[in-house]
């Protein structure tokens, strides 16, 4: 995320189609139908991937799989459906409940959920964290290397009004968007499970890479955006039935308005788009070179960007930008080019937003991390190369300009030499801001010197291939910069980091 505070409103839609098949909608609480569902082919999820990255689905028999059924209503006042998911145990630990995070109940809506299904068989639920989290409790503990099918069918209010987490989910001025609209997994790790959805500060998500089948139908008028590609489309006399593969993501994010306009292009293979609200042409399309000058400069730093579609569109919300696979959502108010924010132009703040934004791509989603307890891995990250996007794209003193921008945010704070390395949560708003943001990529700035540029430019790549479509915590990143260098960097991220 990119929280400088602030912001407006705006809105969103389209939909891209490759197939003529009509799209179908699956009956999630038909036990028989579902029995027919095969998890184990990996078909359908190649869709959203470029040829070359398509390999990488042999090695997610493990990770979960949802079946994500849903419909919204025509006044677009709920979002009702199905989630099954398959999961498997990865851990070594017997496993008495899993839990799902009810995001919609922190963005200030309800969440009601059916009758909750374990390989066929009704379970019980238990609610915590005043009903932000589900244990769906099993009938037997499930053992390492066991899989099973949960079923949740589920029904979510669409608040009106932002209620938390920077109004990141619900119908605001014409613009709907959906984020975490369906119980989603939380991650199992170093012996518990990871739930810190509360937290008041950044980004509440943590999640493992994922596949998807998704069925949508929607009132006709909606143009929609989503993780994922679209397979299928059918329109009918009120609504659209989409069928969407993404894979393997952290997440499915949906935004739909009747008032988006979309423009278009392709760059080696991936479809780039950008979309927001009619009359804000000129931003559509600086957007879209924005897209294309970061994709081209961090696939060139780290690694191809690996799914068939990108997509940048302008919502409302309060921060500045927010990642979702495949998607990233840029405030409205930036749209509005003639503005400024802070002293500095609407023009130069959508760059950097729209860069640091695509820049989650690699961190945050290709290479996960817990983002509530170490924030600092992919936002300090992600800040860090907006300035090597920024001297890809117009050169050295445009990326020092922006590199000022981290001492200013740091500033606020008076420089405080507080640790990068904390939990959101232990930070108060001003501060998590200031040296998550600021102190924390002028920390790998250091690093970078420390080590040298081409060695730094070197290791980050191997960071990067070494844990691309899996979860890194600090610790393994320091590890990787170690190996990398062949040096002990202890001491700097002591004085950085840690203490
Ligand atoms: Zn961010």
């Amino acid at each position: 995320m990119k929280n400088w505070n602030l912001i407006l409103v705006v809105g969103l839609l389209l939909t891209a189609c490759r197939s003529t098949q009509p799209s179908i909608r699956m009956d999630l609480q038909d036990d028989a139908a579902l029995e027919q569902f095969s998890w184990e082919n990996m078909k359908p999820i190649e869709e959203n991937l470029l040829p070359e990255a398509q390999p990488i689905l042999a090695e997610m028999e493990s990770a979960p799989y949802y079946l994500l059924d849903f419909e919204l209503d025509p006044l677009l006042k709920s979002v009702k459906g199905t989630v099954v998911v398959r999961y498997t145990n990865t851990s070594q630990d017997a496993l008495p409940y899993l839990v799902f995070q009810l995001f919609p109940v922190v963005y200030g809506g309800t969440v009601s959920l059916g009758e909750v299904k374990v390989n066929d068989q009704t379970v019980s639920i238990e609610l915590a964290d005043e009903g932000r989290l589900v244990h769906v409790v099993l009938a037997q503990p499930l053992q390492a290397g066991e899989s099973i099918v949960v079923s949740l069918p589920f029904e979510s209010s669409i608040p009106r009004e932002m209620g938390g987490n920077y109004g990141l989910y619900g119908y605001f001025d014409e613009i709907l968007v959906l984020d975490g609209f369906y119980p989603l997994l939380a991650v199992y790790d170093q012996g518990e499970w990871q739930t810190n959805i509360s937290s008041p500060n950044g980004d509440i998500k943590y999640e493992e890479m994922s596949l998807y089948t998704v069925m949508a139908e929607l009132p006709l008028g909606l143009k929609v955006i989503t993780t994922g590609q679209v397979t299928t489309e059918t329109r009918n006399t009120k609504t659209q039935i989409l069928t969407i593969a993404a894979g393997p993501v952290r997440e499915f994010y949906l935004a739909a308005s009747e008032g988006f306009v979309s423009k278009e292009r392709i760059w080696q293979g991936i479809t780039l788009r950008s979309t927001g609200l009619q009359g804000s042409e000129e931003a559509i399309d600086f957007a879209l070179d924005v897209s294309e000058e970061a994709v081209k400069s961090y696939s060139t730093r780290f690694g191809p960007y690996p799914y068939t579609e990108l997509d940048v569109i302008s919502t409302p919300m309060q921060a500045l930008g927010m990642e979702y696979p495949g998607v990233s959502t840029i405030a409205t108010g930036l749209y509005d080019l003639s503005g400024t924010i802070q002293g500095t132009s609407n023009w130069v703040m959508l760059d950097s937003v729209i860069a640091h934004e695509i820049g989650h791509q690699w961190f945050f989603n290709l290479v996960g991390n817990d983002q509530v307890e170490e924030p600092w891995l992919d936002e300090a990250l992600t800040q860090y190369i907006v300035k090597l996007y920024f001297e890809d794209t117009y050169g050295e003193s445009a990326a020092q300009s922006y590199a000022d921008s981290w001492e200013a945010r740091w500033s606020r704070v008076n420089y405080a030499e507080t640790p990068i390395g904390l939990p959101s949560y232990e930070y108060d708003p001003q501060s998590y801001g200031s040296i998550v943001y600021g102190r924390g990529p002028l920390f790998v700035e250091a690093l970078e010197t420390t080590m040298g540029k081409e060695a730094f430019a070197k290791a980050m790549k191997t960071y990067f291939e070494t844990y691309e479509w899996q979860i890194a915590t600090g610790k393994e990143f320091k590890q990787s910069m170690e190996t990398s260098c062949g040096c002990n960097l202890t001491s700097i991220f002591d004085q950085w980091v840690n203490e």
